[in-house]
């Protein structure tokens, strides 16, 4: 290869890492045949077992976040639903091998074909339970890569990034990925740089790799220039990074003194056990689709996890979504397959639409309301309609709770602004009581280009004057009809979008945990 060779993708996982590019290859997969049948079936049956015990193993020797992530193999494992049609090949006369690559290649392109990020994000989980089974089959051995080495290749299997040792450095550079894998998820908890959606390179890499995470690219054969300007970006970054733990424990403020409001962003009511809840302002949005996994909640399941966090943060507020499921987020048994998912029947629409889905979560989150500071948001909001027919709701299932002689509480009832109909025409929500700009949606809509595409990627931004301006509008709004305004969309921990939302006339920002100190420090450099 001759001169430097870059590559641009979307940052998953913020950060530098300047080293060995390693080649992740696919199992080779020399699988010796037995007699008959019968011996294909014990072969992998016990392939399986092999790979259930590495899974048990590493789950060992991991936190909440990674055996969770484990967890979900191990039940793909054990499930018919997967591992009946490979066994079904076999007494048809396959060999072991061949009838698992083919049953899970089978299922993995289901995934892979999706339309919906969350779907095509789990194809890299269907890929390692694959190639674990194959390689308990082979016995073929994962080629270990160089300490501090850039793993490189289509798509990281967890399992993969688990079993790594990063204490040394290294980062990850994916042609495909996503920033909604799993991996990525561990990436960012873990501080390790990753860089998706590089697309097919031009020739065969090799060599020594900078790459920035940062702002999401990838060189190869470098100059002396590129080098150094990398290792100045990259020791700025750390310096940044380090700075940014100091300010944690304070309030954040800007240069001049205002006082911004920094909330978290979380998911799953274990996220709260690893923050201090005196280094944040409340929870921001804890987005409910999680909860609503692979079956829906029932209502005491909800009221449990709502009432936990509601405990964690004490007088602080907690900003409760309710189900936002489609587009991105599809839920099995809840959301419809559509050609447009995110044009169509997700968040309000389709509680409003299944309101025997909808009424259990009014119901957990009414009683929970009496254990803390709840404030209960709808997203997808479009129209005034849909945000009255869910708040009737709320005040049925209330006067319903009370007949019953049940403790409940009605919160404030606030709305997203992610639909650009809100954010253009606010006034018909001028008795609300809040209001949270969810920017990430917001963006996709105003630029037309999907959250999740990469192709497209550099025309969904928030910083664009037109999704800037009507942000802007929204938070005037807010002012000058006393209605608290709040953006929890990704771009609020972003410190370079941090300058233009303050700018915009934001002063609550809810950021995902791992972003709090660098969102922290951000707002103390802007002279608003
Ligand atoms: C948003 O759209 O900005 C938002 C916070 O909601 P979600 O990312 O869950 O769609
Ligand atoms: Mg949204």
């Amino acid at each position: 290869m001759s001169g430097p060779l870059k590559l641009t993708g979307i940052s998953a996982s913020a950060g530098y890492a300047e080293g060995p590019l390693f080649y992740l290859e696919p199992v080779a997969a020399r699988y010796a045949r037995k007699a008959t049948a019968a011996d294909e079936t014990a072969a992998l049956e016990a392939a399986i077992g092999v790979a259930a015990a590495r899974l048990a193993g590493l789950m060992e020797t991991t936190n909440e976040e990674a055996a969770g992530i484990l967890e979900f193999q191990v039940a793909m494992l054990e499930d018919d639903a997967l591992t009946g049609p490979a066994f079904a090949a076999i007494d048809a006369g396959q060999p072991a091998d061949m009838a698992w690559r083919q049953a899970l290649d089978a299922e993995i392109a289901g995934y892979e074909t999706s339309d919906q990020d969350y779907f095509r994000a789990r194809a890299a989980d269907m890929r390692d339970i694959r190639d674990q089974v194959l390689r308990a089959l082979t016995e073929d051995g994962e080629v270990v890569a160089p300490a501090g080495a850039i793993f490189y290749g289509e798509d990281i299997a967890p399992t993969r990034f688990l079993e790594t040792d990063w204490s040394s450095g290294g980062g990850i550079a994916l042609k495909a990925g996503s920033a909604a894998s799993h991996v990525a998820m561990l990436a960012r908890s873990r501080g390790v740089p990753m860089v998706v959606g590089l697309g097919a390179s031009p020739a065969h890499l090799a060599g020594i790799a900078l790459l920035d995470a940062e702002h999401g690219g990838i060189v190869l054969s470098p100059s002396k220039a590129e080098i150094e300007a990398f290792r100045r970006s990259s020791s700025s970054f750390a310096a940044r990074r380090d700075q940014a733990e100091t300010y944690l424990a304070r309030p954040a403020a800007t240069k001049a003194g205002t006082a911004v409001r920094v909330q978290v962003n979380i998911a799953d009511p274990s996220d709260v056990d690893g923050i201090d809840i005196s280094t944040c302002d409340g929870v921001g949005l804890m987005r409910t689709e999680f909860l609503f996994g692979k079956t829906l909640p029932d209502e005491e399941t909800q009221y449990l996890a709502y009432r936990k966090v509601l405990e964690w943060a004490g007088d602080k507020p907690v900003t409760i979504r309710t189900v936002d499921a489609g587009g991105d987020k599809p839920v099995p048994g809840f959301t419809v397959e559509e050609g447009n998912p995110f044009l169509g029947l997700r968040g309000i629409r389709l509680s409003l639409a299944r309101l025997e889905v909808f009424r259990v979560q009014i119901r957990a989150l009414l009683r929970a309301a009496m254990y803390g500071n709840l404030k209960v948001m709808f997203p997808m909001i479009a129209v005034m309609d849909e945000y009255q027919r869910a708040t009737a709701l709320f005040a049925e299932e209330q006067a319903g709770l009370s007949a019953r002689g049940v403790a409940s509480k009605m919160p404030p009832l606030g709305i997203m602004v992610e639909v650009p109909s809100v954010a253009i025409a606010p006034e018909a929500f001028s008795a609300i009581a809040f209001f949270s700009i969810g920017s990430n949606d917001l963006t996709q809509y105003v630029m037309a280009a999907a959250r999740d595409n990469a192709s497209v990627a550099h025309l969904n931004s928030v910083r664009h004057p037109a999704v800037l301006r009507l942000i802007a509008s929204v938070a005037a709004f807010g002012q000058a009809n006393k209605i608290p305004v709040s953006l929890c969309g990704d771009a609020g921990g972003d410190p370079a979008s941090i300058p233009a939302l303050l700018e915009a006339g934001l002063r609550d920002l809810s950021v995902v945990p791992a972003q709090l100190a660098m969102a922290k420090a951000a707002i103390a450099d802007v002279s608003v």
